[in-house]
């Protein structure tokens, strides 16, 4: 069992003791059985920009998350601070050498601790590197309208709107009136009957992402399983994007062939 106390002011971590000093003063409590006080912890989310992704001679060696933690441990601003988890380091851009490092931190409800950090510089061997403060949520968005990774609804480039079911130049809520699976079609092999108005369309289409037999926005999908992971998702569109750009060579090869 636990007691909230509800204070008037921030409480702040020298008013603790008035709290212990009740609980201990007090007859009907036997203060053996109660815990420390302590104030109410949320998390504060930061992040440090300026630090180098290969901080090796060798240039060849990543920037680790242990690295990380040794370069906090040695940094006397970072003296109470305390991780909420490792902390999270990517490439700015797949053709940087700079990296950015996320960090969760313990704080409490005031972001006591994120104030305190924010915009500090420090070095980190001949750079300087400079804490931010960081979104809520770290993790990767997608967007609720063409259904890629990386980007907010709210920075779509693209004209229109893509559907999450067939990926088809419609908005997905209409997918039964444009997608062309739930329309009748007699030339069909096994002509195809219209899907009724309400119902779900019955057909399968692969995810625009990862290709899987599921919705672009489905939690079984590898990009969804990762969308707290930066580094996979910055990793998988290097690969896409590699992938993409070799099979257009080989087709303008292979035109050039011709
Ligand atoms: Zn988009
Ligand atoms: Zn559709
Ligand atoms: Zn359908
Ligand atoms: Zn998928």
């Amino acid at each position: 069992m636990g007691i909230v106390i509800v204070t008037n002011k921030v409480a702040q971590q020298s008013n603790l003791s008035i709290i212990d000093q009740y609980i201990k003063n007090s007859n009907d409590i036997n203060a053996l059985q109660v815990e420390d006080s302590r104030l109410p912890k949320s998390k504060s989310y930061l992040k440090i920009i300026g630090i180098p992704f290969y901080p090796h001679s060798n240039h060849q060696e990543k920037l680790s998350s242990s690295e990380v933690e040794t370069i906090l441990k040695q940094n006397h601003i970072f003296n109470n601070i305390s991780l909420a988890s490792k902390p999270c380091i990517i490439k700015i851009s797949p053709k940087s050498d700079m990296a950015i490092v996320w960090l969760d931190i313990w704080d409490i409800q005031s972001s006591q601790n994120m104030k305190l950090l924010i915009n500090r510089c420090f070095n980190v061997g001949n750079y300087i590197a400079t804490i931010r403060g960081a979104n809520m949520n770290p993790g990767v968005p997608q967007c609720k309208n063409c259904w890629k990774w990386g980007h907010s609804t709210f920075s779509c480039c693209i004209q229109g709107a893509k559907c999450v079911k067939c990926n088809g130049p419609h908005k997905s809520e209409h997918h039964r009136e444009f997608g062309w699976c739930c329309k009748a079609n007699a030339k069909t092999n096994s002509p195809r009957l219209e899907t009724k108005k309400g119902e779900p369309c019955s057909h399968t289409f692969k995810c625009s992402n990862c290709k899987g037999n599921h919705q672009a926005d489905s939690n079984i999908c590898p990009f969804w399983r990762h969308h707290f992971n930066r580094e996979w998702h910055v990793k998988k569109y290097t690969e896409i994007h590699e992938n993409r750009s070799q099979s257009i060579h080989s087709n303008v090869n292979s035109a050039s062939k011709q």
